[in-house]
């Protein structure tokens, strides 16, 4: 047998974060009790009127743009018809021709370091249906309409993927696109990204496609990988085995690990798309496709290019982008005060660690942007020590205090003039004379400990650098014969 090679396709679908539904004001929040989120229109009264949300429009129109798709100056929403119990209309509201956007790509970093251009066939906007709950002890089938009406975008890729790993990076990287630029929460267990897998095989190198398999609903990158190969690997065995693969829909059986045959080819659905008469075409301005396009944050590229030329290492630059909220804090503090490796500094040390602590996104932190910057500057200006600054901050953070404010009213500033210091020193070398002397017998290490006393003395305030020097000098003078009697 020839060697054959995988062609995939996918379908993503991601919930568009409206606070309301695609065509009436019930809320989209996930969990409430069943049926409470619902009005005439999401129930499919009839008379009752949809009317499109401008948030949901605005977002998929968001999407394409960063994906580098046309977006439709008009697009036209058509009834897909078909039967579920979960769908009371009768028919899904859904885009066919046109769709808000067409084309696109996004292209991916393969491992070998070479680059993949995945294009896109369209993205259309359409609601989701209710959600049909089996309780099988009662032998009862209930239906809960609150996800009815939730706005949806669906993305559709050519044929361009070629393995489960090429289709799980695909993914990865949609997904964290999506939601860094707010178009979907994308909270995955919760189903607001999931996606339909189209595989099939044919021999290496020829550009007749084979029959595809589709395997439906997936929300979860783990079971995309997973329910890729297998489906590989059954095809494979199909073709193996001298037969034909047929045009099915299969569901994956996380569980089991394989994949099941839903519906097939003769069943397909014929699903007599035609315009919803009850929606005019959805039209979009050059103004707001203009605003929208301004309000794409830059790409990952671009933002690490930016970072590392405001002073940044590009690991330093990577590591803040890999956190949420992070990279729009740091330019925030920089815009108060420019000096970039101390800003990175303390939000990799103190600022970072302590919201993941709290599980709080650096926007929301009481200790904003311009505290982080005034905390620079004293250090810069050697009011604050590096010590003193690790044991203040935590306060600093939980009450989002203004450091140089506190600074100035709690008397916090570090102790630098030599005549304040002295007596600190004069007073440890007193006390601690046994560590004195090994020290001026040469045990050098031993200095730290003496200025960390001093440190005490002073409750934190104390220069280290000055006290170490006042430190060696007035441990000679004081000590400098008797040092040599005990050795
Ligand atoms: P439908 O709307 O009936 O599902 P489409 O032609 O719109 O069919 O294709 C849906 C998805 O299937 C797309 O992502 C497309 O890239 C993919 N696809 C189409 N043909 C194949 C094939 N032979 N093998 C794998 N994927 C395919
Ligand atoms: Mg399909
Ligand atoms: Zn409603």
């Amino acid at each position: 047998m020839e060697t054959m090679e995988p062609v995939i396709g996918l379908e993503i679908h991601a919930q568009l974060n409206t606070r309301t539904k695609l065509f009436c004001a019930c809320p989209t929040e996930f969990g409430a009790v069943p049926n409470t989120n619902v009005c005439e229109v999401c129930t499919g009264q009839p008379g009752a009127l949809p009317r499109m949300n401008g948030k949901a429009l605005e977002l998929a129109a968001k999407a394409g743009l960063a994906l580098g798709s046309a977006v439709n100056r008009e697009s036209l929403f058509s009834r897909k018809n078909y039967f579920y119990p979960d769908l009371p209309n009768g028919f899904q509201t859904s885009q066919l021709d046109p769709p808000i956007c067409q084309g696109g790509s996004l292209t991916l970093e393969l491992g070998d370091g070479t680059e993949k251009t995945v294009r896109l066939n369209r993205i259309h906007m359409e609601d989701d249906a209710g959600k049909c709950l089996h309780d099988e002890k009662r032998g009862l089938s209930l239906v809960d309409l609150n996800r009815a009406g939730t706005p949806l975008i669906e993305i559709v890729t050519e044929p361009d993927l070629s393995s489960a790993s090429e289709a799980v990076n695909f993914l990865k990287k949609l997904h964290a696109l999506l939601v860094r630029l707010g178009v979907t929460k994308g909270r995955m267990e919760e189903g607001e990204f999931r996606c339909d897998v189209n595989i099939s095989l044919k021999p290496k190198g020829s550009p007749v496609l084979g029959t595809r398999a589709e395997i439906k609903n997936l929300n979860s990158f783990k079971f995309v990988g997973q329910a890729i190969e297998y489906e590989i690997e059954r095809q494979t065995g199909v073709y193996g085995r001298g037969g034909s693969v047929s045009q099915e829909t299969l569901h994956f059986d996380s569980e089991k690990g394989e994949t099941r045959s839903l519906r097939s080819k003769e069943e397909a659905h014929d699903y007599r798309y035609f315009p919803q008469p009850d929606l005019p075409p959805v039209e979009i301005s050059g103004e707001l496709l203009a605003r929208l396009r301004e309000t794409l944050p830059p790409t990952p590229e671009e933002a690490k290019k930016r970072l590392v030329a405001l002073g940044l290492k590009p690991r330093q630059a990577e590591l803040l982008l890999e956190r949420p909220g992070a990279p729009e804090y740091f330019h925030e503090a920089h815009k108060i005060d420019d000096d970039a490796p101390r800003i990175y500094s303390l939000m990799e040390e103190l600022f970072l660690p302590a919201c993941q602590k709290e599980g709080l996104d650096p926007s929301d932190s009481l200790f904003a942007p311009p505290k982080l910057a005034a905390l620079a500057k004293l250090l810069r200006d050697g009011t604050v020590g590096r010590r003193k600054a690790q044991e203040l901050f935590p306060d600093f953070f939980a009450k989002g205090s203004d450091p140089s404010e506190a600074v100035r009213s709690g008397n916090l500033s570090q102790i630098t003039d030599p005549s304040e210091l002295l007596p600190m020193v004069e007073k440890v070398a007193g006390a601690f004379e046994k560590e004195a002397k090994k020290f001026l017998s040469g045990e050098e290490k031993i200095l730290s400990f003496l200025v960390g006393q001093v440190m005490k003395e002073s409750r934190g305030r104390a220069c280290p650098k000055t006290s170490a020097e006042l430190m060696k000098n007035h441990v000679k003078e004081r000590f400098a014969g008797a040092a040599k009697e005990t050795v």
